[in-house]
């Protein structure tokens, strides 16, 4: 088993999540952040310190659909270890539905 990021992290990228990882498997694009679900020890430390309740367990229906593009983003973007500053309307997209076409598959910086 392993955690994902999942739609609503699409721009909020608030990146508490990355400070508690104890393996560092978080990796950053331009407006979102995935999880390498085979670094992931499945711990599950990430899931509520998310404000967007973006963190689910592979488990969870509403994450099978996000399982391969985190593993998939995993190879391309960076590794994020340090939390940096969210985007500056990063509240304001919170808790919006349907930001998945919105994703960018741009890599981010750390
Ligand atoms: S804390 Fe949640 S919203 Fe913020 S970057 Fe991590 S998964 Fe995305
Ligand atoms: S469940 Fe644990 S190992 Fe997996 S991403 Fe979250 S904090 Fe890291």
């Amino acid at each position: 088993m392993t955690y994902v990021v999942t739609e609503n992290c699409i721009k909020c990228k608030f990146m508490d999540c990355v400070e508690v990882c104890p393996v560092d498997c978080f990796y950053v694009g331009e407006n979102f952040l995935v999880i390498n679900p085979d670094e992931c020890i499945d711990c599950g430390v990430c899931e509520p310190e998310c404000p967007a309740e973006a963190i689910l367990p592979d488990s969870d229906d509403r994450a099978s659909a996000w399982l391969e593009r985190n593993r998939d983003l995993s190879k391309t973007w960076p590794n994020i270890t340090r939390k940096g500053t969210p985007p500056a309307d990063a509240n304001e997209w919170k808790d919006k539905p349907g930001k998945e076409a919105l994703l960018s598959m741009e890599p981010g910086t750390p």
